[in-house]
């Protein structure tokens, strides 16, 4: 079996990205404006200001129009509300991306449920993360859709695989799942109150990790010839550790992202995409 393959993220991404200029080209052409995306950053977080950065540095890459809105720390609960609703109703942004966390995190779920569901191209609303359960199309989640990309491009048929997705989160693990299944593939969903998680890790043939636990995946809880998706996202001494033990993990797996490189950049392409579904469906 031919083992270690690495799925490059970057590789993917850019790939991707000419697809979508493609597409953001042919809308201009069409609607006579650029698709916009706002991007509302709340206070000083040095994390989010790079996220933000990249994500404005993307809409420029794939010409979309992005609008960025800094608001200061202090900013209350009701000033973030307004600036959401005339987002909602501004027909030059078919895009909205409140950047998570919010100072205030208490205040993030009244926020997000503002965003309006078509606007919402996080996916993180109730009625995208309903319609995914449901089936339906729908916005859905960034990083979960590029954990798809990934494993599609390496030509390995989802369908009928055990897929195992080690986390729950709203945001990664949960969306993760559903798109997997919606790909058919038998899907497991370990959290931190599974009893001896490296059991049933190690039946996975698809085994995507998002638990936020540097090198938390050992060679022992992965099957031979399993493609491995690491999500995890762990800085330590300023350098950047996934979920997973690459080193020893690629020598058992036959597909796995590396850390960084493989999930984080299709996050942002999927973001873009998004961004473009939102406003090929509302063409105004
Ligand atoms: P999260 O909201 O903290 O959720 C972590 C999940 O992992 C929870 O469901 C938790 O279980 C589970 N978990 C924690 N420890 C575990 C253990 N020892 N065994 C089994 N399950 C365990 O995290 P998240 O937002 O999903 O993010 C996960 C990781 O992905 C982080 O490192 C984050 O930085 C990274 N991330 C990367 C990207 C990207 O674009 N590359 C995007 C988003 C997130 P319980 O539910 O039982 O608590």
């Amino acid at each position: 079996m031919n083992k270690g393959n690495i799925i490059d993220g970057k590789k993917l991404s850019q790939e991707t990205r000419i697809r979508l200029k493609e597409q953001a080209e042919k809308f201009e052409a069409e609607c006579g404006r650029k698709i916009g995306l706002a991007v509302v950053l709340v206070g000083e977080n040095p994390a989010s200001k790079i996220y933000v950065s990249n994500k404005i540095k993307a809409c420029e890459e794939v010409g979309l129009k992005s609008f960025a809105y800094y608001l200061p720390e202090t900013a209350s609960k009701q000033d973030i509300l307004n600036l959401v609703e005339a987002l909602n109703d501004d027909n030059s942004v078919d895009g909205i991306l409140v950047q998570l966390p919010l100072p205030n995190k208490a205040d993030e779920k009244e926020i997000l449920a503002r965003v309006s569901p078509k606007k919402d191209v996080d996916g993180f609303h109730a009625v995208n993360a309903g319609n995914l359960l449901l089936g339906n199309d729908s916005l859905s989640a960034c990083t979960p859709s590029g954990i798809i990309e990934l494993i599609k491009s390496t030509g390995c048929e989802i369908a009928g695989k055990h897929a195992v997705v080690l986390g729950r989160s709203n945001i990664v693990g949960k969306p993760a799942a559903m798109l997997l299944l919606q790909n058919d593939a038998t899907v497991t969903i370990c959290h931190s109150k599974t009893k001896n998680p490296a059991q049933i890790t190690s039946q996975a043939d698809i085994l995507v990790v998002a638990i936020g636990r540097k090198e938390f995946v050992k060679s022992d809880m992965v099957k031979e010839g399993a493609i491995v998706i690491d999500v995890g996202m762990n800085r330590d001494n300023d350098k950047l550790y996934g979920d997973v033990a690459f080193e020893e993990v690629a020598k058992k797996a036959s597909y796995i992202t590396p850390v960084p490189g493989g999930v984080g950049p299709m996050t942002i392409t999927m973001l873009m995409s998004n961004t473009i579904k939102a406003a090929m469906s509302g063409k105004r």
